[in-house]
């Protein structure tokens, strides 16, 4: 594509593009590219040709690797990516499930560009300036790569504005109208609402971690505190003696319900909990769960709320630690990409140390393969996954 404009990368700061990773920042250019009416550029230093990627000379990301290869980015380009991806992700799938993540951003070659499929149905996040303009070439590629019934947008997300971006832009790219679908995972099934529910409706990222929980549920009595729909819950429900599900959205809690009449678990008005996790866990009465899963949403957006989200991962995990009986199980998730796995560590560390009780490690988990991460890219690298057990001192 020799026809794009050129962005000039000063020659000291290539050693990160070498080492594979994805992003240019404003003060690695030598050279702002000329009046480009679209976001895609060529990426040089000097003669020596690195890719081609989308610019946005507003951010301090100031342009986004798509491929170090020179071929043009159309709508094939994106299908055969597009198809690559569900081929491989689709054979690491477990058994009984039909939604992943279909394209995970960076992680997926596909910077500012997050795809879910449910079932038949794929939504849609665009969420920077350069993949929104490619919008047109990204539709296509997925309706080349997956036929699908529906493609529902949902770029409803934050950081559009910082993008330059004045919308956030909800509703049918193609197909037909879509709203509740139903997915199966793991054998279990849920309702997903894709154009209300949280960000594309569904917590895919949890699949593997929901499984893992199951074997140490049994007889157990378990409060899924930040439950949103029960996708913790439906799991444990198969085998625990009493789940309560904790979530501060009324809606959330209502699909919680359907889930459990769905999965054809019995559904007593007493526990679904439409409530503030924080007030729950300090008004518990002591010993009267002995299993509780804490899977609160990012408490940190950005760096300088690292502090707040500190305090705020201490005292929900110290509140369980103290009201779990000895040998009760704690799950510590967090999502917070700012808030890394040795930090994570600590916080569970000292939460353990508030409570005067040891916090044996059963299980560190992460993300699942469908949410990949590059060595590259540690930035992708975000979900923290533990299964502790309270033990005395
Ligand atoms: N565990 C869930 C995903 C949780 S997402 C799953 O597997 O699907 C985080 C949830 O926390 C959201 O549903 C949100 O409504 C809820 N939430 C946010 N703040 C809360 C609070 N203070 N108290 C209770 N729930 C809260």
């Amino acid at each position: 594509m020799a026809d794009l404009p050129v962005l000039q990368i000063k020659p000291e700061r290539l050693k990160s593009i070498h080492a594979g990773h994805p992003w240019i920042f404003s003060g690695a250019l030598a050279a702002r590219p000329k009046a480009p009416d679209g976001p895609l550029v060529r990426i040089l230093a000097g003669k020596q040709f690195l890719g081609i990627g989308y610019y946005n000379g507003n951010t301090d990301i100031a342009a986004r690797i798509l491929t170090s290869r020179d071929v043009p980015i159309d709508a094939g380009f994106f299908a055969e990516r597009f198809r690559l991806l569900r081929r491989r992700k689709e054979e690491w799938l477990p058994q009984r499930t039909n939604a992943y993540r279909a394209v995970f951003g960076e992680g997926d070659g596909c910077p500012g560009l997050v795809v879910d499929k449910y079932d038949r149905v794929l939504v849609a996040q665009f969420h920077t300036l350069g993949m929104d303009r490619l919008k047109p070439l990204v539709v296509e590629g997925l309706r080349q790569a997956y036929g699908p019934r529906t493609i529902v947008e949902r770029s409803d997300v934050a950081n559009r504005a910082a993008e330059g971006l004045a919308d956030k832009p909800v509703g049918i790219l193609h197909g037909e109208d879509a709203t509740d679908v139903e997915i199966e995972e793991q054998g279990f099934r849920f309702l997903v609402n894709v154009k209300e529910g949280q960000k594309t409706g569904f917590f895919l990222d949890q699949r593997e971690n929901r499984q893992a929980i199951v074997r140490y549920a049994k007889g157990r009595t378990l409060a899924n505190c930040f439950s949103y729909t029960g996708g913790f819950s439906v799991y444990a429900a198969s085998v625990a003696k009493r789940v309560v599900s904790v979530d501060i959205s009324k809606p959330a809690m209502e699909f919680c319900r359907r889930n459990f009449a769905l999965n054809g678990h019995a559904v007593d008005d007493g526990n679904f909990l439409a409530q503030d996790v924080f007030d729950f866990l300090k008004a518990l009465e002591p010993g009267a769960f002995d299993f509780i899963i804490l899977d609160p949403p990012s408490f940190a957006k950005n760096k300088k709320q690292l502090p707040n989200a500190i305090k705020a991962y201490t005292t929900i995990n110290s509140k369980a630690l103290e009201k779990l009986p000895d040998g009760g199980i704690l799950v510590a998730s967090s999502c917070t990409s700012h808030v890394d796995q040795s930090t994570f560590i600590k916080i569970l560390h000292q939460s353990g140390v508030n409570a005067r009780c040891h916090v044996k490690v059963l299980e560190s988990r992460e993300q699942p393969q469908d949410h990949p991460h590059h060595l590259s890219f540690p930035e992708g690298r975000y979900l923290k996954f533990f299964i502790l057990q309270k033990w005395p001192r």
